[in-house]
């Protein structure tokens, strides 16, 4: 394993450990909306909760169970995600999802690794097919729970 993996590793299983964000709080924000994933394939699961104001994502709590990817995923998410707003989510949606299939390869793009930040932690994940649903399960959550506090 190189440095840079075990290095990765370390802030996988960090995040794992210690949850950002994790334990559901009540929004204040005058829409809110909450979203509930599971993967069935691994047993994982996120309930999620967003508060936004305006285009502000101002609230970003949630809970779950399952796999250390899973769990340490969703807290990364929400440490690059919490107090951004809803264009910035979908470009970091958009460049997690790019580097789950870049099949182990780091993006290879300075703006979307730093926007990223300790989600490029996961970029290993890619290797192993099976387990893409467990990194993306909170990012999923995110996006059904943006959506439902627009609707
Ligand atoms: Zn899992």
């Amino acid at each position: 394993m190189s440095d840079l993996e075990q290095m990765y590793q370390q802030v996988i299983m960090d995040h794992a450990k210690q949850g950002r964000g994790k334990g559901l709080v009540d929004a204040q924000s005058r829409r809110i909306g909450e979203s509930h994933q599971v993967n069935t394939t691994c047993g994982d699961e996120v309930t999620l909760r967003v508060g936004l104001n305006g285009e502000h994502i101002d609230s970003l709590s949630w809970d779950g169970a399952g796999c250390s990817i899973s769990q340490a995923s969703v807290s990364a998410m929400t440490e690059i995600l919490a107090d951004t707003d809803i264009d910035t989510f979908e470009e970091a949606f958009d460049a997690f999802r790019e580097l789950m299939h870049s099949r182990g390869e780091p993006l290879d793009d300075e703006h979307l690794e730093d926007l990223l930040g300790d989600a490029n932690a996961f970029v290993g994940v890619g290797k192993y097919p099976a387990r893409i649903k467990c990194a993306m399960l909170g990012w999923s959550a995110l996006r059904d729970a943006l959506a439902k506090a627009q609707s």
